[in-house]
């Protein structure tokens, strides 16, 4: 027999992404009907028009607009927004066609850092005390006033570009001159945000909101402790090791951010630190997991499985957003991990050394070197693009931790 189609999906992509391959195949797992949205036109368009649109990123309510015009050619029955923008521009194209999304207020709120730590503090979600501030204040007189250890951040950037940790007067000065910069080579505004600094340790929730309701897809520990002056990433693993009672609390956490800012609908992807005060929401966003991190998750697909009885999760979202049936939600019960691979220095990729070696270590699955030759490698606090992932799962965290970092040690970079 068969099965009803499930529909025409538009999926907005930002135009640099490792993500796209993943959704692409999850969609073709599934038999869906895919449109790919991007802001630059594409030769392809034209042989696709089907398979392809140009929607303006930067305005919301025009990318709706297209995506109304393109839907009456082509009908559209769910909408993914993969990245921070596209998860905006998603919430105004749902809202127009009536498609599952978030109400638009919802994805802002998720978008900016100060709108989300305004709507968690009204709602009594723990958030660190914050100021909104501008890097041309007067230095001297706002170093006097913070209260130290401090976080100073942009308010739109990701992936921890320009979030830099102050301890003192001095160091207030000058991470505010770094951010000043960062700031301006990005294009951005030139609000931030200062906040205290919370210690203790980190983890990300990834999560599935169903009609306002979140399920938890993982919880990853992040056993290097980011505690700055910068907070590049580095190894993820799931399960998390933290006592039971300090898992409830984090999601409890994660439930009530949920909540406050109103997000319905869709993929989560949310920090959280816990200390003995309890959890602490450091900021959710309304898109699934980035970089390429999303394949450290799998998931039991019963019925809906491929052969080896697991799905993605971005068959997950795509089957949410398409009105699907799901699956149990339940990650496979093997431990997992991705190391996003630090960045080794400032100069140009010359060569990765290694791999082989670090593909052999036990328990490795993947070692994905996504920075070319030649690229230009930044650190942070002004880069926010790790050259590479490792992927490991076994029988528990420690033993996949131990092996993301042993297949570490074997890579060599070779700059200029
Ligand atoms: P981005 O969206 O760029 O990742 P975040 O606000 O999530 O920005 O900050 C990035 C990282 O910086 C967090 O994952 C966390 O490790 C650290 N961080 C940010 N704010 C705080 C804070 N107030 N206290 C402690 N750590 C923080």
């Amino acid at each position: 027999m068969l099965r009803p189609s499930p529909g025409r999906l538009l999926l907005l992509l930002p135009t640099a992404t490792y993500r796209a391959t993943a959704f692409v195949e999850a969609a073709r797992r599934l038999g869906v009907e895919l449109t790919v949205a991007s802001e630059l036109p594409s030769t392809f368009e034209q042989v696709q028009p089907a398979g392809l649109v140009t929607l303006d990123f930067s305005d919301p309510e025009r990318a709706a607009q297209q995506a109304a015009e393109f839907a009456r050619r082509h009908p559209i029955a769910g909408v993914i927004g993969v990245d921070d923008d596209g998860a905006v521009v998603a919430a105004a194209i749902a809202e127009r066609l009536a498609l599952k999304g978030n109400p638009p207020a919802a994805a802002l709120a998720a978008r900016d850092k100060h709108l989300q730590r305004r709507e968690l503090a009204r709602h009594g979600v723990p958030v660190p005390r914050f100021e909104l501030h501008n890097v041309d204040e007067d230095v001297t007189q706002l170093a006097a006033r913070v209260h130290y250890p401090c976080v100073l951040k942009p308010l739109r950037l990701a992936a921890s570009r320009g979030v830099i940790r102050a301890d003192d007067a001095p160091g207030f000065g000058a991470a505010l001159e770094r951010l000043r910069t960062i700031l301006e080579q990005a294009g951005c505004e030139r609000s931030i945000l200062v906040e205290d600094f919370v210690p203790g340790p980190e983890v990300a929730l990834e999560g599935l909101v169903i009609d306002g309701r979140l399920e938890v897809l993982g919880l990853f520990d992040k056993p290097d402790p980011l505690d700055g002056p910068f907070f590049e990433e580095t190894i993820y693993v799931t399960p998390s090791r933290l006592p039971t009672p300090a898992q409830q609390a984090l999601v409890a956490c994660g439930e009530a951010a949920v909540a406050a800012l109103g997000v319905r609908e869709g993929p989560i992807h949310a920090e959280l630190r816990h200390n003995a005060r309890g959890p602490w929401l450091i900021e959710l966003a309304a898109r699934p997991i980035g970089g390429r991190c999303s394949a450290a998750l799998r998931f039991t697909a019963g019925e809906t499985g491929r052969e080896n009885g697991l799905a993605s999760l971005e068959e997950l979202i795509i089957r949410h957003a398409l009105g699907m049936p799901l699956p149990a939600l339940e990650r496979e019960e093997r431990a997992a991990g991705v190391m996003m691979i630090p960045v080794p220095g400032a100069g140009v990729l010359r060569e990765v050394r290694g791999i082989a070696e670090a593909r052999a270590v036990p328990l490795v699955e993947d070692v994905a070197i996504t920075a070319h030759p030649g690229e230009a490698l930044v650190p942070w606090p002004e880069g926010s693009r790790y050259p590479g992932f490792i992927f490991a799962r076994g029988e528990t965290p420690e033993a996949v931790e131990r092996a993301l970092r042993a297949a570490h040690g074997r890579l060599t970079f070779v700059l200029e």
